[in-house]
């Protein structure tokens, strides 16, 4: 039996909108069909609202968040290319990995895990990098690093910016911050099930695009002629249909709500989060001034066990949250509040489990 009632207050996926649901349902049409051409003409001009940009190249990579933390380098970076990336959890050295499967020479600039990134560190790593590379909102750590002052003094580096459990969820304001390449995905702040990776990319970049990048599927030479073409659109893979419908329709939820309300609503949840965890004895473990509101992490009450914890609130709660990961696993919890999920009632439903988890083991 699958449950069709649990709260995702995990790291991701989150409770997707019912109207995501019922677009994932509509029948097939096919992927050069002119109304799914239109379509999608119209999902990405959603995403670009969603991003606060104007770059024509914006649209869903077909594949999860990770891709499009792939496309970013591959389409940018030749071997020897010097990358400098911020480090301060897991998705950070994820950047760090694929910088260097596609020929990178890797520059780390880290962070303890739990702090934010100082900016003037990452600029100063290298004088003339290739790209600057840094994660917005580190999931694994419930951990904001700051963008603007990297575009306002990025010199001739490309801003690669990592928005997966960013956008939808805070500000992520492309242009004005003078980014370069961001990705994201649809399960976390968005409200849609796991599968498309939002990518935009700057005209600037768009001229430094590798000839040949090292992975055929990812080939932003290629999928531009798809995505952007006016007129006949050349086929390159077929695009997920059922899921191009569920972000249209979820990136129409977001911006019917108000993308500005949408923040507005991770931010109370967030606020609320915050103030009463500590409460119940709950310790708030990411660096203050830099929390999520939509990824919050905290150390355990004296006496509540890890697992049994979690498992409990998954079993007798119906809610799920996440645990720690790396060099906090075991220590921390993880409790995403994101997209559809992100309502004061589910905050409040986890906040009176919780005090009855802790309550019990007095
Ligand atoms: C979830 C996540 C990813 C990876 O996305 P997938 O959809 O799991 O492939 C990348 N970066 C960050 C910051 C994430 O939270």
């Amino acid at each position: 039996m699958i449950h069709s009632d649990r709260i995702l207050m995990g790291p991701g996926p989150s409770n997707p909108y019912p109207e995501v649901i019922e677009a994932l349902t509509r029948p097939v049409l096919g992927h050069l069909d002119p109304e799914f051409i239109s379509l999608l003409d119209e999902t990405n001009e959603r995403l670009r609202t969603v991003w606060r940009t104007s770059n024509l190249l914006t649209f869903p990579i077909s594949a999860t968040g990770s891709a499009g933390m792939e496309a970013a380098f591959v389409n940018f970076v030749q071997t020897g290319d010097v990358v400098v990336v911020g480090v301060n959890g897991v998705f950070g050295n994820r950047m760090c990995d694929v910088a260097a499967r596609a020929g990178a020479t890797v520059i780390p600039v880290e962070a303890e895990w739990g702090q934010a990134i100082d900016p003037q560190r990452l600029l100063d790593a290298h004088p003339n990098p290739q790209i600057i590379a840094v994660v917005h909102a580190e999931t694994s750590t419930g951990v904001r690093n700051d963008i603007a002052p990297l575009g306002a003094n990025k010199g001739g580096a490309l801003l690669v910016v990592d928005c997966v459990t960013s956008l939808g969820g805070i500000p992520v304001l492309i242009d004005d911050w003078n980014v370069d390449i961001a990705y994201s995905g649809t399960q976390k702040c968005l409200g849609i099930p796991p599968g498309l990776a939002p990518l935009t990319v700057s005209e600037r970049a768009m001229e430094r695009v590798v000839p040949t990048p090292q992975s055929w599927y990812l080939d932003l030479n290629m999928i531009k002629d798809y995505v952007t073409g006016d007129g006949t659109r050349a086929y390159h893979h077929t695009a997920p249909i059922s899921m191009l419908y569920g972000l249209h329709a979820g990136l129409g939820v977001v911006l019917e709500e108000g993308l500005d309300q949408a923040w507005e609503r991770h931010r109370l949840c967030g606020d609320e989060l915050h103030r009463r965890l500590p409460e119940i004895g709950f310790g708030l473990w990411a660096q203050q001034g830099h929390r999520l509101p939509e990824l919050t992490t905290v150390t355990l009450p004296e006496g509540l066990d890890d697992v049994e914890g979690r498992r409990t609130l998954l079993e007798r709660y119906g809610i799920e949250v996440g645990g720690g990961l790396g060099p906090v696993a075991g220590k921390v919890w993880r409790i995403g509040c994101m997209g559809h999920t992100a309502r004061m009632r589910n905050v409040k439903m986890l906040l009176g489990a919780l005090e009855d988890l802790v309550t019990a083991t007095r």
